[in-house]
């Protein structure tokens, strides 16, 4: 089936799906660690590629493909490798295309974790990374050596949510011989699609918007045949594969993604909107709002503004617990992407690790509040919010 033909929302809840003999609606799931072959000739034909198909669930398996095609064709890649995670599919990618001397600019308003695994495990093996501020392309342009393979990024930003122009990136990267990979976690393809702006990678966590419940951890890349090769070369031989189950989860997940993503975008404008008229806040970071210093970019890049907001109080961490240990109905949790809205003070949690110095160079004041709005009433979750700022 060529799924390019049909639009977003249709390859969303049905591309990748083939049917077995059974005559199933829904997607199988295949919890099955290996498969078995009609004879000793068989097993050597896909032992050497002679004929494709399923051999180990290390390598392949028919509900983790299904939900790889899907993927792709959301993306709009021509292949897609589920990971275990968010972090594995990000380990995947280096792994996969670097070798010791190689080196990475990577922009410094990405997920902790992914810090930790360049700074500490990928500069053990000799890849070096350099960070710089997102939305300045000089700086980019400037770190950029001989040896830079890759460029990665996070656009909107946590929880700043800053935007770069992934076009203008893309075309840097390719003038200096590197490739551009975007962790396309907080817009998902409902509303951004990287690959179409001339990025090479798009990197998930399909554990946040993809998935949408909190029900599972996952991950994946999504690119060319070329580029997605050795991926999924290191990915067969270290083996941080997809599970079924969860695979299945996600295809679930992809269903309702379109309207899950606009239903998040709407809320957390109103919410954002309704922040911006609230005395005790002196600053709103939705990319939605006018006062958004790139919210013309993100209105010509993304087809929607996404559901992660941050405000700041004056009152500093005090003012910020407050607010956070008053509410009732919204978790308290560093999570986000999720049908249940999620609170989070970043100075202590997400961001804890950093410096002084470095959080005052990220924007990470103490009065900060960072809101990754669900499906709730928005009306409900601005209560939930004006009992602490009251
Ligand atoms: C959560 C997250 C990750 C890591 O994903 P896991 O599934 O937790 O491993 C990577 N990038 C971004 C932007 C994230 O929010």
């Amino acid at each position: 089936m060529n799924w390019d033909e049909f639009e977003f929302e249709t390859r969303a809840v049905r591309a990748g799906q083939e049917r077995t003999n059974e005559g199933e609606h829904s997607e199988p799931i295949f919890p099955t660690s290996s498969f078995v072959f009609e004879s000793a000739a068989h097993a050597a034909a896909r032992f050497s590629g002679e004929e494709p198909g399923n051999i180990y669930s290390r390598f392949t398996n028919p509900t983790v493909r299904t939900f790889e095609q899907r993927l792709a064709a959301l993306e709009q890649g021509e292949r897609c490798v589920a990971t275990a995670s968010g972090m594995a599919a990000i380990l995947s990618t280096c792994m996969g295309l670097l070798k010791a001397g190689d080196h990475i600019v990577c922009s410094r308003a990405v997920f902790g974790t992914t810090v930790v695994l360049l700074n500490n495990f990928m500069g053990k093996f000799g890849v070096e990374t350099s960070f710089v501020d997102l939305t300045d392309l000089q700086q980019w342009e400037a770190a950029i050596r001989p040896n830079t393979r890759l460029l990665l990024l996070e656009t909107p930003s946590n929880p700043l949510t800053q935007i770069v122009d992934i076009q203008a990136l893309a075309e840097l990267a390719h003038v200096r011989d590197c490739l551009l990979a975007v962790d396309n976690c907080f817009c998902t393809p409902a509303l951004q699609q990287p690959l179409a702006l001339g990025a090479d990678i798009v990197i998930h966590s399909a554990t946040k918007y993809l998935d949408g419940q909190g029900r599972g951890v996952g991950g994946a890349v999504v690119g060319s045949d070329t580029v997605m090769e050795p991926i999924y070369s290191f990915l067969r031989s270290a083996g941080p594969t997809m599970s079924p189950f969860n695979a299945w989860i996600f295809l679930k997940g992809l269903e309702t993604l379109s309207l899950r993503m606009q239903a998040h975008s709407a809320h957390a404008m109103e919410l954002a909107t309704w922040l911006e008229q609230q005395p005790q806040v002196t600053r709103v970071n939705f990319p939605g709002l006018a006062s958004h210093p790139q919210h013309d970019l993100a209105r010509r890049q993304q087809s929607g503004f996404g559901g992660v907001l941050s405000f700041e109080l004056e009152g500093g961490r005090d003012a910020a617990w407050r607010v956070i240990d008053a509410t009732r109905i919204c978790s308290i949790t560093a999570n986000l992407g999720d049908a249940k809205t999620t609170i989070t003070h970043p100075a202590t949690t997400t961001h804890g690790r950093l410096s002084d110095d470095e959080k005052k160079q990220a924007g990470i004041t103490d009065g900060l509040i960072r809101v990754a709005v669900g499906l709730e009433s928005v009306e409900d979750l601005k209560r939930d919010i004006a009992r602490g700022l009251n």
